[in-house]
């Protein structure tokens, strides 16, 4: 059985969502985004972490370098922005977090899953952001 991973209310263009416990961010949000058909849109948000993987982006391998913590995680700040590739909802978000000694690290965010309750606001736009693979940087750029 699919366990549901959020709750919301929705104001004019803007969603207030409650996270649910053992909820997965990115995952949940991008569901949220199809459900919702939000093609382009700015996320932002703060909650409660057990686990989070970071990416930081190697721009001369073009990789990301990955870091998972785990443990009892404050996500100080999560913003990002809602956009679409390949058809497929494309969310690109950062975050920093901090634990009990009240330092922060931050990167791209890879995965996040809430431990307690995760508050995300998404303000949706009225149309559609794409993106396209740019081999020069190696990242997935904004077309307009
Ligand atoms: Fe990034």
């Amino acid at each position: 059985m699919q366990t549901k991973k959020y709750e919301y209310k929705k104001f004019d263009n803007i969603y207030a969502i409650r996270l649910i416990k053992d909820s997965e961010i990115i995952h949940s949000l991008k569901e949220f985004c199809e459900e919702n058909k939000i093609t382009a849109g700015i996320i932002q948000g703060i909650g409660a972490l057990n686990s989070l993987t970071l990416g930081y982006f190697n721009s001369a391998t073009k990789e990301y370098k990955e870091k998972t913590i785990q443990g009892s995680i404050e996500m100080t700040s999560l913003m990002g922005n809602i956009s679409i590739k390949d058809s497929q909802t494309y969310l690109h978000c950062h975050v920093t977090a901090s634990n009990d000694d009240y330092n922060t690290i931050g990167g791209h965010l890879i995965s996040a899953t809430i431990s307690l309750t995760g508050e995300i606001f998404i303000t949706a736009l009225d149309g559609k952001i794409s993106r396209y693979l740019d081999n020069e940087t190696g990242l997935n750029l904004f077309k307009f």
